[in-house]
């Protein structure tokens, strides 16, 4: 199989195209290394049914013959991660809105399967212990918000997404990710665990933000993988929105709780320091949510999907990969 991973030299792109590699496929990366890192890809590119191009999915010059040579497109390339969202909005903006148009429309030509990817971000900050369901409603806070710019971004490719596939036919589906960690994924932009990690191992204070009881799911990124290529690949998935998550049971922790756990597992000296909202972000730019976890009944009835990894052995692994 030829697998285009837009987004390629990102850190779920990069464990990706490992993946595909490992089971015999070719597989093209195109990655503007904004917040991709081709160290994350160097060591793929003595692989000869390896190659990654460097550029951006809004050249429709530079996407087309990669989308012609493929079997099938994960889409992966967009702007991510709170801190760079609040600080690159109309870049953003235009990134995965514009970017996603282009991939869909040149997909569309010769109906290429597209797996596009999106987030648990999408439904927003509801209040209470609920899983989230793909048909939930979603809530948003203010537009002035510029937090929200990324799941608004996202809620507009799954319609751009889905009305291709209703009124062209094109075989695309959609999968939300629900706070994927691993090693690899820096926390220059944002997400909670790289930045923990670091911080803990440098002895630096180990950041909270807010009172820390906010809660969180997080999700393995080879758990992750092992969902996401079986939706990719499923015939009755085209049309489709899943969420794809970890182990409610082993993988969900409170932020504060979580701060605790790397301290210890780093065998760090450095103190857990709880930071105002106004000093960890530009006021008003940002908003939490309390609690977000998957349901993942919809992904189990489609597919054989088991999150195996607990979070504890996903940190030792994260911590590993710092320290090396
Ligand atoms: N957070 C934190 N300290 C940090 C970075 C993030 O306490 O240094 C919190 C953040 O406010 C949120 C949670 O960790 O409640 C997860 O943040 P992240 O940006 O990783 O992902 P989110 O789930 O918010 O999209």
């Amino acid at each position: 199989m030829k697998v285009l991973i837009t987004g390629g030299a990102g850190f779920i792109g990069s464990h990706l195209a490992e993946r595909h590699l490992r089971r015999g496929d070719e597989v093209a990366v195109l990655d503007d290394l904004s917040t991709g890192d081709y160290n994350n890809i160097h060591h793929l590119e003595s692989n000869a049914r390896f190659n990654i191009k460097v550029g951006t999915i809004l050249e429709s010059e530079t996407l087309r013959p990669l989308v012609e040579w493929c079997d099938t497109i994960y889409h992966l390339a967009a702007a991510v991660g709170v801190n760079y969202i609040i600080d690159n909005p109309l870049h953003s903006l235009t990134t995965n809105i514009r970017g996603t148009e282009i991939v869909l429309e040149l997909a569309n030509k010769d109906k290429k399967r597209v797996m596009l990817a999106s987030t648990s971000e999408v439904y927003g900050k509801k209040n209470g212990k609920v899983s989230f369901q793909e048909n939930d409603d979603r809530l948003l806070g203010p537009i002035t918000v510029d937090r929200w710019i990324y799941s608004t971004t996202k809620a507009v490719d799954e319609m751009l997404g889905l009305s291709y596939w209703r009124e062209k036919k094109l075989p695309m589906l959609i999968v939300r990710f629900f706070n994927v960690i691993g090693p690899r994924q820096t926390g220059d932009y944002g997400m909670v665990v790289p930045r923990m990690v670091k911080q803990a191992l440098l002895g630096h204070p180990i950041t909270v933000y807010g009172d820390g009881e906010q809660r969180r799911c997080f999700t393995d990124i080879e758990d992750a993988l092992d969902g996401l290529v079986a939706l990719a690949e499923h015939p009755d998935t085209p049309g489709e929105i899943f969420n794809l998550g970890g182990n409610v049971e082993t993988n969900e922790t409170s932020i504060v709780n979580l701060a605790h756990k790397v301290k210890s597992l780093t065998e760090s000296d450095a103190p857990v320091e709880f930071v105002p909202y106004d000093k960890a972000f530009a006021k008003g730019s940002y908003e939490d949510l309390n609690y977000r976890v998957p349901d993942l009944s919809k992904i189990r009835s489609f597919v054989d999907y088991e999150p195996k990894m607990s979070l504890d052995n996903t940190l030792r692994r994260i911590i590993n990969y710092f320290e090396s």
